[in-house]
This record gives C-alpha cells, sequence and structure tokens, in this order.
C-alpha cells in the first residue's frame, strides 16, 4: 500500500510527488514514456517558469476563478518558484514583462531537475501505464491501470486538460472526477488563434502593441495576422471571450486600436503638424506597415497630400486607425488551445490543500482544475503552486 499515488507526470504531479515524499511513500504514475511531455514544448521549448509580478498584478492574469488561488500562492507564489528552482542548481533569468526562464533556454533544466529531486525523495515512478479509474474504498482507494492495480491512503490527480493531446493530456482526470461526482464546468479553448470571416492577405505583418476593444475589454499587447485570421498575444487573451460568445453568434466584430498610445484628437493634432505636403500614406507609415494601409484605406486616395484633405477626411483617416473593425467566425479547438478553460469545479475543493471537500484524501491540482491564467508564465505557477500545496498537504 502506497501512502500517495499522483496520477500524471506534468509540472503540477511532479512538485505534488516531491512534497507529499517529505513523509510518505509515493508512487507516481505517467501514461507517456517520460515526464512533462507538455511542459517540454512551453514557452516555445525555452519554459516560461514563471512570472515575477506583484500578486495583484498577477490576479488580473487569471481571467476566472483568481480568488482561489490566494491561499497557493501565499504558500508557494512566484517567487517561491524563482527560489525553488535556483535552489535545485537550475540558473534562472528575468526577461521583459518579468518573465522568468531557466538560464539554459532549455525547458528540459527544469525536467531533469524535478526528475531528480523526485529520485533523491525515493518517488516510485512508472512510465508508459495509464491509470483507467479510481475506486473509492473507505480506508483507501484502488488505482487501477491498464497493467496493474495499487491500493494507496492518498491520491493526487494531476492529468491536465484537453489541450494539445498528443503530449497526453487527454482529459482522462475529467472522466476520474466525475465517476467520484465533482462537478466539472464546461470545457472550452482558451489561449487560441481566431479565424476572420474574410480572408485578409495580410499574413506575417506584426504589431507591436495594440489595443483589442471587445465588449467591456480592453486587451493590449501584441498581434500578428496570420494565413486564416489573427493571432498573437493580445488575440490569445480575448480569445476565450470570442470563443463563448460564437455559441450564439455566427460572428462577432473586435475592434483593433492600433496606435492605442494616442488618442484621437492627438492623432488630429498630430496628422495637422505633419509635413502637409507629404502624402497621407507617408503619415499613416509612421503607424503601420504599407501592405496594412493599402488593405485598410482600399477607398482612400492615401496618395494624396495631407494639405488637400478635408477635415471629415483627415477625421474618418484616424478613426480608421483608431478603430480596425474585423469579424470573427471562429476560434482555434481545444486541441490546438495553449489552454483549456473549465474543470473540475473549485466550489468542491478547499483552495488551502486542494483536497475534494466531497471525498477526503482525494486532491486535484494543476490545469484540470477550472482556474488559469493568460501567457506569461501564470499557467506554469498556477500548476507549480497547487501540486506543491497538494503534495505538502497529504503529510
Ligand atoms: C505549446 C504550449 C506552450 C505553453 N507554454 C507555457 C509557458 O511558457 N508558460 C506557462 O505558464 N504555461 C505554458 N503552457 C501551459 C502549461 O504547459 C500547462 O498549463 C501545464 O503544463 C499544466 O500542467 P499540469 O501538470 O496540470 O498538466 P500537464 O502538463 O498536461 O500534465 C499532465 C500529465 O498527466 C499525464 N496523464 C494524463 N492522463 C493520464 C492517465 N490516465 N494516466 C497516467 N498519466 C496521465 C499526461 O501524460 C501528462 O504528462 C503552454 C501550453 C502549451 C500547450
Amino acid at each position: 500500500m502506497y501512502d500517495v499515488i499522483v496520477i500524471g507526470g506534468g509540472p503540477s504531479g511532479m512538485i505534488a510527488s516531491i512534497k507529499a515524499s517529505i513523509n510518505n511513500k509515493v508512487l507516481l504514475i505517467e501514461k507517456n514514456e517520460s515526464l512533462g511531455k507538455k511542459l517540454k514544448l512551453t514557452g516555445g521549448g525555452r519554459c516560461n517558469l514563471t512570472n515575477l509580478k506583484s500578486i495583484d498584478y498577477f490576479m488580473k492574469e487569471i481571467p476566472i476563478n483568481n480568488k482561489f488561488l490566494y491561499s497557493s500562492l501565499n504558500k508557494f507564489g512566484p517567487n517561491d518558484i524563482y527560489e525553488y528552482f535556483t535552489n535545485l542548481g537550475v540558473p534562472l533569468k528575468i526577461e521583459e514583462d518579468d518573465k522568468v526562464f531557466p538560464m539554459s533556454d532549455k525547458s528540459t533544466s527544469i525536467i531533469e531537475a524535478l526528475n531528480k529531486e523526485m529520485i533523491l525523495n525515493n518517488v516510485d515512478i512508472k512510465y508508459n501505464e495509464k491509470v483507467i479509474s479510481i475506486i473509492n474504498k473507505d480506508s483507501y482507494k484502488e488505482i487501477i491501470t491498464n497493467k496493474d492495480k495499487y491500493k494507496t491512503k492518498k491520491v493526487i490527480i494531476t492529468t491536465g486538460g484537453l489541450s494539445y493531446p498528443n503530449t497526453g493530456s487527454t482529459g482522462d482526470g475529467y472522466k476520474f472526477a466525475k465517476d467520484l461526482n465533482q462537478e466539472i464546468t464546461t470545457l472550452y479553448p482558451a489561449e487560441t488563434y481566431l479565424i476572420t470571416k474574410e480572408t485578409l492577405s495580410l499574413a506575417g505583418i506584426t504589431l507591436d502593441n495594440v489595443r483589442i476593444n471587445y465588449n467591456k475589454k480592453r486587451i493590449e499587447g501584441s498581434l500578428l495576422f496570420t494565413h486564416n485570421g489573427l493571432s498573437g498575444p493580445s488575440i490569445f487573451k480575448v480569445s476565450e471571450f470570442v470563443y463563448k460568445d460564437l455559441i450564439n453568434n455566427k460572428y462577432i466584430t473586435l475592434s483593433i486600436d492600433m496606435v492605442p498610445n494616442y488618442n484621437d484628437n492627438e492623432l488630429f493634432n498630430k496628422l495637422n503638424e505633419y509635413d502637409q505636403k507629404k502624402e497621407v500614406i507617408s503619415f499613416l507609415k509612421e503607424f503601420i506597415p504599407k501592405r496594412l494601409i493599402e488593405y485598410i484605406y482600399k477607398e482612400i486616395d492615401t496618395n494624396k497630400k495631407i494639405v488637400n484633405i478635408s477635415k471629415i477626411d483627415k477625421q474618418k483617416i484616424i478613426s480608421m486607425l483608431k478603430e480596425f473593425k474585423l469579424e470573427i467566425k471562429e476560434t482555434g479547438s481545444i486541441d490546438n488551445a495553449f489552454i483549456t478553460g473549465g474543470g473540475v469545479s473549485i466550489k468542491y475543493i478547499n483552495p488551502k490543500t486542494m483536497e475534494s471537500t466531497i471525498h477526503k484524501d482525494i486532491y486535484f491540482a494543476g490545469e484540470i482544475l477550472d482556474v488559469h491564467g493568460y501567457t506569461g508564465g501564470y499557467n506554469l505557477t498556477i500548476a507549480f503552486s497547487t501540486g506543491y500545496v497538494a503534495g505538502i498537504s497529504c503529510n
């Protein structure tokens, strides 16, 4: 009989197993041939493992159920994650926007450090073994796999979401949770690209800083035009709201402010102060690339000299920079979204321990929970923080 069995060897499960092993005999079961297959892909293979923003700012980057994380982030937050990996001998660096990466620029540095720590702490690991079901007996739990059966006093479920299923995250944990009568909220793609109604032929154009105005949301960040729509950090952030609205609408309209640092008046003044003998296109090129100008200003002759355009046309030119409207017909699917939104409802999880409030000695941590962040290191922070708390709570 094990004291603790951890199901799933992603970031959440690995740290949970290390922390649970302080006073316990622990087994981690992973269906892949290696640990952290998704973790390996993170940050473009460089692993943006956390973000050192203040907790208040951090909370703004968690669009749903952020209050659930107060306790776990307090116990093991971004600075603790930083210190933890540094102490494990992985030098880290802080990049733009407070994102933390291993100095090696290799996610494998993080996986290897965790794996080594699991071995040092005598965590048993079963690879290539898939958990099929969990039977909750009165005094113990039985874990049935495709190869064997194990008895354990406690179980931590860290099977991840449904995104990038080829990494092993195929949603198995939702089935275990459902069988245990845990509530599962609706699953949806989060952090994904958008497909526009019209093909834009603007692929490859990047705008470093736009503001997306969508309903009451104001989201800033970079934007990339793709062969069939839009991508990039600002788009990833807005995508889950667009997805939800597209359930009842054939199309939704995004308004993109391509010059968020100036208001209409300031731009109008800038246009008036600009060399009036020059053409409109030369002024616009100060803000957006030529190919985009040609697309947006199809109906306006941008080769006209500024001096020859009316006040009304000037206002129109400005408002087109501030309110570029695009119709969206679809988002990326859960399979290719970075994150799965929804999951095991936090209503029945104790935020201080990650233990189910329905079943004693059953814990959930990581992306399987109905809590996620935007891109920028927030999701790995959630995985490490909730995994740490689940593991510690088993002692
Ligand atoms: C391409 C990509 C890049 C990303 N980049 C970043 C980034 O830079 N920073 C960031 O913060 N977040 C990033 N994320 C998100 C982040 O990777 C996840 O939020 C995080 O991996 C979730 O950790 P987890 O441990 O909960 O689940 P997972 O990492 O999904 O791990 C779950 C594990 O459980 C195993 N498993 C599942 N079912 C079973 C079963 N039945 N039996 C046994 N084992 C099972 C799986 O094989 C898997 O190894 C990225 C995501 C993607 C897809």
